[in-house]
């Protein structure tokens, strides 16, 4: 089958890219080619449609989604850092009842929590329309770390990561593949990073905040980042065929990306630096 963004899909999982950025959308004329949005991903499985974030780059997938049929669909948030929520006032099918929308997190206590977040960008005269125009979105919670029960064609499950405030890793599995997220998260913590080892085993792909180079890292220790070292790390004991080098750094420019991916390559040969725009199809 065609996608309407020219991609080619099955009935088998995949995973577009919308936004790669971390902490802030950094357009220019150094980011053209890896890309300036924030965070936001479209994974697919047959019928079946579930968003991950709403950062910047959320404004084009909603304006991509929105061209096509009214729809149900999930949006599991990894957290509420604004980098991953800014794109929901800029979000399209939101605003439109014909759509359905149930938006997750597993970092608070209750739904009340992630309604009250929301409530608070999207209310004068932070922004001029109010949270409670978002007609089409239902609110919900899960406490992080377990299985999602839902209809639909993936198992989604569910883990803790570290990061300040708390923040949710996912993993999408259908007919033996498999699609991890792991953003915003810190290693450094060893429960929550043999957790995470167990949690990734085996997965074809695995998104990872790969924020700073582990040069960098020791003036940034408890920011709630990791490296793109770590990641590959983790990927070669955990048996990933695909670490996908994300959440990039304002300041990393397009060529700097272009080194961290040879280099990764070298310690991993899959793997890859998350581009605005790409697709995987495990
Ligand atoms: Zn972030
Ligand atoms: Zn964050």
């Amino acid at each position: 089958m065609k996608g309407n963004d020219g991609v080619t899909t099955g009935a088998g999982l995949s995973l577009k890219i919308w936004g790669v950025r971390g902490s802030t959308p950094t357009p220019g004329p150094t980011t053209l080619r890896y890309g300036g949005e924030t965070t936001s991903f479209e994974i697919r499985c047959g019928d079946d449609l579930v968003l991950v974030d709403c950062g910047s780059g959320a404004r084009n997938l909603g304006g991509f989604l929105h061209g096509g049929p009214p729809r149900a669909f999930d949006l599991f948030f990894t957290h509420t850092h604004l980098d991953h929520i800014c794109g929901l006032p800029f979000f399209k099918p939101a605003y439109d009842e014909r759509f359905s929308i149930n938006a997750w997190a597993g970092h608070f206590a209750d739904k009340q929590e992630l309604m009250d977040i929301i409530c608070r960008i999207m209310s004068p005269p932070i922004f001029p329309v109010a949270a409670k125009q978002l007609k089409a979105v239902t609110f919900r919670n899960f406490v992080g770390g377990e299985l999602i029960e839902r209809e639909g064609g993936m198992n989604i499950s569910t883990v803790v990561l570290n990061h300040p405030g708390g923040a949710t890793g996912y993993r999408f599995d259908h007919a033996g593949k498999s699609i991890c997220i792991i953003t915003d998260h810190e290693h450094g913590v060893p429960g929550i990073d043999s957790a995470l080892r167990r949690f990734v085993e085996g997965a074809d792909v695995m998104i990872y905040d790969a924020m700073f180079t582990d040069d960098e890292y020791p003036t940034y220790v408890g920011w709630g980042h990791s490296t793109w070292q770590k990641g590959v790390e983790l990927a070669l004991e955990a048996g990933v065929r695909h670490p996908v080098m994300f959440h990039h750094d304002p300041r990393r420019s397009d060529d700097a990306l272009d080194a961290i991916a040879e280099a990764a390559a070298a310690r991993h040969p899959g793997a890859l630096v998350a581009r605005e725009g790409m697709v995987l199809t495990p």
